[in-house]
C-alpha cells in the first residue's frame, strides 16, 4: 500500500469512528431530552501522531485533549490553526508554566496548591486561567483527585484566587466493561455541582461537566454531562510502547 492509500485509509477510519460518536450522542441526548449543542466532544488525541488529528480536523473536530504537558504544547505549536486545547491529564506543578494562557480549560485541578501556581502563573501572564476541578468520586485510591468531602472547601480557597475561574468540575468513573456502573459516580458529580453552584459563590461556575470516556460516555451524557473526552472511540486503541 503507498503512503497516500495509508492516508487516505486513516482518514476514512477516523472519520467514521467521529461520526458514529457523534450519533451516539446525538441518541443519548434524545433518550434524556437533552439539546445536543449542549454537549462538547473532547477528541483525545494523547499518544497519537500529529496526522491522525488533521484527519480529525478534516472532519470537522476542533477541541482536543491531551494528558502529558510536552505532548499538548508540541502539538500545538504544530496545529496552529484556531483549535480548542484542553488539558485533562494530572498536572505536576512545575509543568503549569508551560500551559496557562494556553490550554482553553485545565481539567485536572486536584489540589489547592496546585491551583495556586496555577494563580501565580496566571498572574505572570495577566490572563484569566480556565479550570475544573478534578472530583475523585468513587474514592480509588489511584485515582487523582479531590474527595467530595473535601470539594467544598478547596472550591471556596480556589475561588478567592483572582486569576483563576473555575467552570464546574471533572471526573474519571472506575474502569469497568459496563457503562451503567459508571452511571452512580456521574450522578454524585453532578449533584455536588449542584449543591455548589447553590452556594452562588463568587468566581464560580459550575457550566461544565466533565465525565465519560470511550466506554461510557453515553451514560454521563444521560447524567447532564457536557464535555465527553472520547480518545479510543475516535483515534483507536493506544500503543504506548511506539
Ligand atoms: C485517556 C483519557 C481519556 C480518553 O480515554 P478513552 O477511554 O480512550 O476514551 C479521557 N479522559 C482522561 C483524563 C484521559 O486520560
Amino acid at each position: 500500500m503507498n503512503e497516500g492509500s495509508a492516508m487516505d485509509e486513516r482518514m476514512k477510519e477516523i472519520f467514521e469512528n467521529i461520526a458514529h460518536v457523534k450519533a451516539r450522542i446525538r441518541m443519548a441526548c434524545e433518550r434524556s431530552h437533552r439539546d445536543p449543542s449542549e454537549v462538547t466532544l473532547i477528541a483525545v488525541s494523547k499518544t497519537k501522531p500529529v496526522q491522525d488529528l488533521e484527519c480529525a480536523i478534516a472532519a470537522g473536530m476542533d477541541c482536543f485533549g491531551e494528558n502529558k504537558v510536552q505532548e499538548l504544547t508540541m502539538k500545538m505549536d504544530t496545529l496552529t490553526q484556531p483549535l480548542h486545547w484542553h488539558m485533562i491529564g494530572h498536572l505536576q506543578k512545575n509543568k503549569v508554566k508551560y500551559i496557562v494562557g494556553r490550554a482553553e480549560l485545565i481539567h485536572s485541578v486536584d489540589s489547592v496548591e496546585l491551583a495556586a501556581k496555577i494563580q501565580e502563573e496566571a498572574q505572570k501572564r495577566q490572563t484569566t486561567a480556565n479550570i475544573l476541578v478534578e472530583v475523585n468520586v468513587s474514592g480509588e485510591e489511584s485515582k487523582f483527585g479531590v474527595s467530595p468531602y473535601q470539594l467544598p472547601d478547596v472550591i471556596e480557597k480556589i475561588a478567592q484566587m483572582p486569576n483563576i475561574r473555575i467552570q464546574g468540575l471533572m471526573t474519571i468513573a472506575p474502569f469497568t466493561e459496563d457503562p451503567e456502573q459508571s452511571r452512580p459516580f456521574f450522578k454524585n458529580l453532578r449533584n455536588l455541582a449542584v449543591d455548589i453552584k447553590s452556594k452562588n459563590i463568587d468566581n464560580v461556575n459550575m457550566n461544565v461537566l466533565s465525565m465519560g470516556m470511550t466506554g461510557d460516555y453515553e451514560v454521563a451524557v444521560e447524567e447532564g454531562a457536557t464535555m465527553v473526552r472520547v480518545g479510543t472511540g475516535i483515534f483507536g486503541a493506544r500503543n504506548y510502547i511506539s
